[in-house]
């Protein structure tokens, strides 16, 4: 089980279930709402995700063409998790938002080609130029973490 918090600490939440995959995307879309180089994105079972204090506000964001609700604390605005009625049952956990974040990694990144040029990948890490079907992801988390 681990917990998470928002950045003001009013909402807290718990996560129970095993990810099925971690990944790091460095498309335009992620570094303008993540306000920084890369965002990452932990795919799990929404039914995994409990909030145990807080409150947690919706908004309904137009990510090319898809409604995509993002979950966040309504007093500091942190994003926690994402959801569309696209993928029922499925959430993108923020999982920078874990109190202890020293027990994943990400196993790809995606959108290389605008990552920003400072930043140096590790050749282990698998990269793509742009999107890859998340079927692949899980593949990749599975073969890292043998779940
Ligand atoms: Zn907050
Ligand atoms: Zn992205």
């Amino acid at each position: 089980m681990h917990l998470g918090s928002c950045e003001c600490h009013a909402v807290q939440y718990q996560f129970s279930g095993d990810p099925l995959t971690c990944y790091a995307c460095h498309c335009t879309d992620c570094q303008t709402s993540s306000g920084s180089a890369f965002s990452l994105s932990m795919i799990v079972n929404d039914k995994h995700i409990e909030l145990r204090k807080g409150k947690v506000a919706i908004n309904v964001i137009d990510m090319n063409g898809v409604n995509v609700n993002k979950h966040h604390c309504s007093d500091c605005g942190s994003a926690l998790w994402f959801s569309a009625d696209e993928y029922p049952g499925m959430a993108a956990l923020k999982p920078g938002t874990f109190d202890d974040t020293s027990w994943f990694e990400p196993i790809a990144h995606l959108w290389v080609r605008s990552k920003q040029s400072w930043l140096v990948l590790e050749a282990t890490v698998r990269q793509y130029d742009t999107q890859v079907e998340i079927s692949e992801l899980v593949g990749l988390w599975a073969e890292k973490y043998a779940v």
